[in-house]
């Protein structure tokens, strides 16, 4: 097959990262007879430089067009880049929001999975680690508090800041109807998180959770409050497979488990709308500090395009192929700088490698079938 993917390189070490998804993509391509006929798409700090603005009607255009959106990082240095003195609708940070907007991405997903050779980076202890995690939190994108209509005024002389939390029937039933298209192609297993003791919004989110889980019979369904759920993410996170929850959940629930897999540049994340296109992206930033160096790690960029593999597309054997190479380069004792081991004698037990080695060395451990 023949796919069309958007690619936004991006700002900082987006260009670095990217380079080496494509040639993962690439290698895919000719192993598996597909062609991913890449389309670069301007966004960000890089097109404020070249067109004065961080995103153009063109740039979305060519976002719509495609089948789906790899993507590196955007921003630059907040502190110093001439790109935060800008108004605020005109930073890199806009252009995301905005393709997000554009596209109505309203489902998030990012994973949480720990490798065995990375263990050492999970702050649990070894008996709550066991064999390790693997989940998915899915976390609603475009509704909830963050959505709803605030103010701040001054009542009786107090002042009074107000938030609203709503969501209606469909806007749930479309986000909980993904979560369990995701978990068919996991271990089939969908925690819905609320606060249903107390919320309406929480109450009318598990009764339509509840209605989506009868067209899934062969999905397990629970339903778990909140609070629950953040202790049971550090006591017991193997029990979990699909994490499904509401925007503001899912935002602190989705940092609570990536802080337990280690680093940063491990992390894939999609947002996806109710089509099959997805866009894909590393859970960080464009790193300005270690941009330029050839020390990123690019295995993030590379999990977030197996992921577009496995949801846009799905080839999940691909995908598979992807995720075992990486698994493989890790077992190699291959480590990019942010993953290396913290104590001195377990350095000498890995080899260090930049962003380019550490992409061919998952090329060249994608196999044929
Ligand atoms: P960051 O994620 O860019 O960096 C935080 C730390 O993690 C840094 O020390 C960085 O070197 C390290 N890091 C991040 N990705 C890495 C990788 N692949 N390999 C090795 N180390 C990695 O966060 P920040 O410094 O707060 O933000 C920098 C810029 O990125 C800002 O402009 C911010 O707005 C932007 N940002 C963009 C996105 C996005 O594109 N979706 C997301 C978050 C932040």
């Amino acid at each position: 097959m023949n796919y069309h993917v958007g690619v936004i390189s991006g700002d900082g070490i987006g260009p670095e990262i990217i380079a080496e998804a494509k040639k993962v993509l690439d290698r895919i391509g000719a192993v598996y007879g597909h062609t991913f006929e890449c389309e670069e798409i301007l966004m960000g700090g890089c097109s404020i430089d070249a067109v004065g603005v961080p995103l153009t009607e063109a740039a979305i255009a060519q976002a719509k067009a495609s089948d789906a959106v790899l993507m590196g990082s955007i921003g630059g240095n907040t502190a110093t880049s001439p790109w935060y003195r800008l108004e605020p609708q005109l930073r890199p940070e806009a252009g995301l929001l905005k393709l997000r907007k554009s596209l109505n991405l309203f489902a998030n997903l990012r994973p949480a999975y720990l490798y065995e050779e990375l263990k050492e980076a999970c702050p649990l202890r070894e008996d709550i680690i066991g064999d390790g995690f693997d989940m998915m939190i899915m976390r609603e994108l475009t509704g909830g508090l963050y959505f709803g209509a605030r103010k701040t005024e001054e009542i009786d002389g107090v002042v009074t800041a107000e938030d609203t939390l709503t969501y209606n029937e469909n806007e749930i039933r479309r986000i909980a109807k993904r979560g369990f298209d995701i978990a068919m192609k996991r271990r089939r297993k969908v925690t819905s998180v609320d606060k249903a003791n107390v919320l309406d919004s929480s109450r009318l989110w598990r009764k339509i959770v509840e209605e989506v889980a009868k067209e899934y019979p062969e999905v397990s369904c629970e339903h778990m409050l909140v609070d629950n759920c953040a202790m049971q993410l550090v006591k017991d996170p193997k029990q979990f497979d699909v994490i499904l929850t509401e925007n503001m959940f899912g935002d602190i629930l989705s940092d609570e488990a990536s802080m337990v897999t280690g680093s940063i540049g491990m992390l894939s994340s999609a947002s996806l709308n109710d089509t099959k296109f997805g866009l894909y992206e590393p859970s960080g930033g464009s790193a300005p500090d270690i941009a330029g160096k050839g020390i990123a790690n690019p295995i993030a960029t590379i999990l977030s395009a197996a992921m577009m593999l496995r949801y846009s597309f799905d080839l999940d054997k691909e995908a598979d192929a992807i995720e075992a190479a990486v698994k493989q380069a890790l077992q190699d004792n291959y480590r990019t700088i942010d993953i290396m081991p913290q104590e001195e004698e377990k350095k000498s037990l890995v080899t260090q490698v930049g962003t380019k080695e550490m992409g061919d060395l998952i090329v060249e451990r994608i196999q044929k079938p």
